[in-house]
């Protein structure tokens, strides 16, 4: 049996410029972006695919990012809009490790994480560019005190279980990882089938919207610009050869109409 339903817990919103959302392109200035994280309800388990960013950690270390979040737009906040508690969830899937995407692991101490290999590697020893974007480890305690962070009382209570993948993996029945790298070492994009509706493609960074997609314009960052642009040609191919709808991660544009939870699609 494919997954029963999917929601999108909203996590609010950050600001980058727009010759970070469109790499040599532009226009400059402010944009204001929608981060979210994806519920999976599968005859296998809870999954939640990323879990955007912490909000005192933006304030902390990338306050330039102006962080617009609620109490009911954390973790917590948002399962509690469908019934739940973090600590029913089974599992974390990360597409990768940036801040806005892992910032809610923390809360899901009971959640085995899904991972790929290389991004796990990729955040532990992150390259000079790359400091910011991975700069919230506190989904590990052991890479943590590898980069030096301090230590954090919530930590204490956390010792997470990872699973590490490689190469495309259809995780759960109907559930498929495709390895899409270049905005990091060891990105994923998630596509999600269901009983009464098209595939869900969930692109995360390899593809922040639709514009990025309609103009093939990546976002300033990245660790590998071509492989960046490879990635979003596979997405294309993938939502043709499954019919699949893409949904992306940070669009300003198509947000609006996106369904959010406690609205589902099944
Ligand atoms: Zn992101």
């Amino acid at each position: 049996m494919s997954a029963n339903k999917v929601y999108l817990l909203d996590g609010g919103t950050l600001v980058i410029d727009g010759y970070h959302a469109f790499w040599n392109r532009g226009p400059g200035g402010e944009l204001r972006f929608p981060c979210y994280a994806i519920l999976i309800d599968h005859p296998d388990g809870l999954y939640i695919f990323d879990t955007g960013y912490d909000h005192a950690h933006v304030e902390r270390v990338l306050p330039f990012e102006k962080p617009l979040q609620t109490e009911a737009q954390t973790i917590p906040g948002q399962l509690a809009t469908v019934g739940l508690r973090p600590s029913d969830i089974n599992y974390v899937i990360n597409s990768h490790y940036h801040f806005d995407h892992c910032g809610g692991n923390i809360h899901l101490t009971e959640a085995c994480t899904l991972c790929h290999a290389k991004e796990l590697e990729a955040c532990a020893s992150p390259h000079p560019f790359e400091m910011l974007g991975y700069s919230d480890v506190r989904f590990s305690p052991d890479i943590s005190a590898k980069r030096g962070a301090p230590a954090e009382p919530a930590l204490d209570i956390y010792t997470p279980k990872f699973e590490t993948l490689t190469n495309d993996q259809e995780i759960a029945k109907g559930m498929w990882l495709f390895e899409t790298p270049g905005h990091t070492a060891g990105h994923y994009s998630l596509m999600v089938e269901l009983p009464d509706r098209r595939p869900m493609l969930f692109s995360a960074d390899a593809c922040y919207s639709k514009q990025n997609m309609d103009l093939m314009c990546i976002s300033s960052f990245h660790l590998d610009p071509v492989a960046s642009l490879q990635s979003m040609e596979r997405l294309k191919e993938l939502a043709e050869k499954y019919d699949a709808e893409l949904f992306y991660s940070h669009d300003p544009a198509s947000y609006p109409d996106y369904l959010l939870a406690p609205a589902f699609y099944s």
